[in-house]
Parts: structure tokens; sequence; C-alpha cells
């Protein structure tokens, strides 16, 4: 699909690495039924540009340029306290000449704290505008248009980006993504059985197969929910991929049964800690080296694991794990990932 005449900035010199995770691989194997499990393999998109990148770099490629384009001088957006998408946001916006200002759902009641560190000392550092805290359930939307009135009283622009970066712009982001996968595959020689990826505001999931199906792509997809189960985040994604569609101009309807999540894994709630994501963590920081974040790819990892061990995956699969990044956050859980855990040296 022909994403060139969608203006685009670059924040990521080079397409993110798809490396083999065999230590990771066998510890999964011999927790599972008979010893065997699948072939696991990370692609790093906790390695895209900005401070530091992950999954919502891609979307503001997009973003961004239309922002530019508008002639927009504020970026404005939403999140939770720890949110890596208004970080990401907020470094593409200093990189960019421009302003930019939050509004921050404290989904947890009180977890909203000056002195927090992880990606709110990263707000801090980066030097964010403003920040208006709200309670949970707010409605967002009308949160942001009052910020953008704000900065219009000041003779500015905003432009006003969703949660997550998630509207059938930010998705080209991840139909970008499918198509570097698709051209990786070809170079290594490497077909992968299944890619594995988190759900939540779901730009990345949508955006993604909208972009498998549009190429023709046969390669199904698994989105762990990290704040929903199937029955609400389904439709979610199925929305997202025909907006990703429509946007394109692709004459196609996306097929309900190519729509699979898996819920389960993001309990209590989101943004809790719970023993498969610490499990998670830990296991692969073990065998690989590798980080992951206590609020996403932890409890995505944590639904790979849990399905291997259910036997939900061929023996042998080749599947594709896409590390979306939130690394910072893992400093606000040093104590919930390392405290109580058993082995600890
Ligand atoms: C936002 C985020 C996700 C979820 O991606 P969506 O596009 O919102 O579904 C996954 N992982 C990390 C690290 C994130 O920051």
């Amino acid at each position: 699909m022909d994403l060139s005449r969608f203006p685009r900035r670059r924040y990521t010199a080079f397409a993110t690495p798809i490396e083999p995770m065999p230590r990771f691989s066998a510890a999964v194997a011999a927790s599972c039924p008979g010893g065997v499990g699948p072939e696991v393999w990370i692609k790093r998109d906790d390695m895209l540009g900005l401070f530091p990148g992950g999954n919502k770099t891609r979307k503001l490629e997009f973003l961004v340029a239309d922002a530019l384009e508008q002639g927009a001088d504020t970026l404005v957006t939403c999140g939770a306290p720890q949110s890596n998408h208004c970080r990401i946001t907020l470094a593409a916006a200093v990189k960019e000449g421009l302003k930019c200002r939050f509004v921050i759902e404290e989904r947890v009641p009180g977890s909203f704290h000056e002195d927090a560190t992880g990606n709110h000392f990263m707000f801090r550092l980066m030097g964010v505008e403003a920040m208006t805290v709200v309670p949970g359930g707010s409605n967002m939307v009308a949160a942001m248009n009052q910020v953008a009135d704000d900065v219009a009283a000041l003779g500015r622009k905003a432009y006003i980006i969703p949660g997550g970066g998630s509207n059938a712009l930010g998705g080209l982001g991840y139909v970008a993504c499918a198509q570097e996968l698709q051209q990786q595959m070809l170079e290594l020689g490497l077909p992968m059985d299944r890619v594995v990826l988190g759900s939540g505001s779901s730009g990345t999931h949508g955006g993604m197969l909208a972009g498998f199906l549009g190429n023709h792509i046969q390669i199904p997809i698994v989105g762990i929910g990290v704040s929903r189960d199937p029955q609400d985040q389904e439709p979610l994604v199925l929305r997202e991929a025909q907006a990703v569609l429509d946007l394109l101009g692709v004459p196609m309807t996306v097929p309900p049964e190519s729509v699979l999540s898996v819920g389960g894994y993001w309990q209590p709630k989101y943004s809790i800690s719970n023993p498969a994501m610490v499990e998670a963590i830990q296991m692969l920081a073990r065998t690989e080296g590798i980080p992951l974040d206590p609020v996403y790819t932890g409890k995505v990892m944590a639904g790979l694991i849990g399905l291997a061990r259910k036997g939900f995956f061929k023996p042998n699969e080749r599947i594709l794990f896409l590390h979306t990044g939130g690394l910072p956050a893992i400093h606000a859980y040093e104590r919930e990932i390392l405290g109580g855990a058993e082995a600890l040296t």
C-alpha cells in the first residue's frame, strides 16, 4: 500500500531489529506440557527513535507531520500518570520546536504524584508546558478541547492527538511497520507463523491488521488485552483497522474473524501489577537481558507464556513478539517487580 501521499516526519533511521530468543524460548518450553513450546522471536520497537522510543513513535510520525502541516504550535494529548504516549509526544514536540500540554487521567485514584519517577520525571525533564489532572472516567475529548481553547486564547494553535495516538492517521504508523516486517521476512528468509502484540487503544493492533490485510500478509495476529477483555477490545480493534483501510482508500471490509484478542492477563486493573507480569519480566530479563515494562509488554509476554502453557501454539511454531517499549515506567514499579520475588539474589 502506498503511504507516500501522507506527510510523514521520520524519527527512526532504521528498521527495528528482529532477534531470535533461544534461551527464552527454551525456558518457556521447559514450563509447557511435554517440554515443547514455540520458537519466540522479538521485533525491537523498544528501539524506535524519540526519548526512548516505543510504539507511539511510529504513530507520531504521521500525526506530528499533520500537526505541522496545519500550522499548529502546540500538541495536546492525554494519558495515564505514567503514560508512555504522553512522554513520546512531548519528545516529538520538543524535537519539532512545538509546545506540549497533557490531560492526565487518574485512572487509579491517588496515582498522580508531582514528584513521581519514570515517565512523569521525563515529562518534567523535557518541559511539558501544562498538565491538567482529571479523575478516571472523565470525558477526555472534552478536557482536551478545553486545553485547546486555552491555547487559542493565547493566540496560538493547538493540535489534539487522541489517547495513544490511535486514530486512522496514527494507525498508518503500524501499516508502515507491517510493510517493514514484510520486507525483513523476505530479506531474512524468515517467515513468521504468528505475531503477538499488545492491544490497548488499538492503533498498534488495528494498524498492523490493516497493514497485513491490505498487503495480503497471511499471518494471524494475537492481541493481548492490556485493559479490556475480548468482548470490549475486539470491536475497538476492528473499528481502528477499518478506519485505517478507509483512509488508505482500500476497498475492503475487515473480516471479524481476523480480529483476535485475548483477555485475562491485564487484571486486576490497567497498570496494576499481577504475578504473571512479574514472572514474565524476570524471565525475559534473565534469559535474554531484555527488559519489559510493567503496564504493557510485561502483561503481553505473560499472555504469550500463558497461551504456550495452555497449548495454544503449535509445537515449534515461530512467533514474533512485538516489543512496544514503555521502559521508563519500570522504575516506577521496581518494588513490585523485585520485591517478594523468589530466587532474588
Ligand atoms: C501504548 C502502548 C501499548 C498499546 O498500544 P496501543 O496502540 O495503544 O494499543 C503497548 N505497549 C506500550 C509500551 C505502550 O506504551
